[in-house]
């Protein structure tokens, strides 16, 4: 059985990860999507309120599993039994860094190798911090988040902006 593991910070999940998460369960006999830790980035939803909208949105898919982890991703990798992850790659600004990713990924785990997926065009601009700079306006986002969680985010972009910001 391949399994393969869809790592990010999902914070939160976009239609632009939807999409790839789709597609990637289409390809693979079992999808993990894993909500890991950046330390270089102050969320804005827990690792776990991440998990549970990612569920929400995912349940239609009976091959997609949702996770999270604070491993390194080549040992998680290990640990599960896959043998590839699976990234999205939009245009320009995901290239460098995924392919160094890639590189230490493999090193540590040579059993190990990265997929890449082209970003669909219509989300080829589209990240969670562009979507967080947008909630703060009175923008339509249903072009950009899962309809699922729409309330969850303004819920939540409100309760930062009155100075509520959590961990
Ligand atoms: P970001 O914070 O940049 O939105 P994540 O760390 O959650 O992203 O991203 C997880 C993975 O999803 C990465 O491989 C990233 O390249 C990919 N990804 C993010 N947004 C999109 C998108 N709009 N289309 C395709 N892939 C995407």
């Amino acid at each position: 059985m391949k399994v393969a593991i869809y790592p990010g910070s999902f914070d939160p999940i976009t239609s632009g990860h939807l999409n790839i998460i789709r597609r990637a369960a289409n390809i693979f006999d079992k999808l993990i999507v894993c909500v890991m830790v950046n330390s270089g980035k102050y969320p804005l939803f827990t690792q776990q309120e991440r998990v549970d909208m990612i569920r929400r949105v995912v349940k239609d898919l009976p091959n997609v599993e949702v996770d999270a982890s604070d491993e390194l991703l080549a040992e998680y990798a290990r640990r599960k039994g896959s043998c590839v992850i699976v990234k999205g790659l939009r245009a320009g600004s995901d290239f460098e860094n995924e392919f160094q990713m890639a590189l230490i990924n493999h090193k540590i785990n040579p059993g190990l190798d990265t997929m890449f997926l082209t970003a669909e065009h219509q989300y080829m601009y589209l990240s969670s911090s562009t979507v967080k700079e947008l909630g703060k306006y009175n923008v339509d986002l249903s072009d950009f988040l899962p309809e699922e969680i729409i309330p969850d985010f303004k819920n939540r972009i409100a309760d930062a902006t009155q100075g509520g910001n959590r961990k």
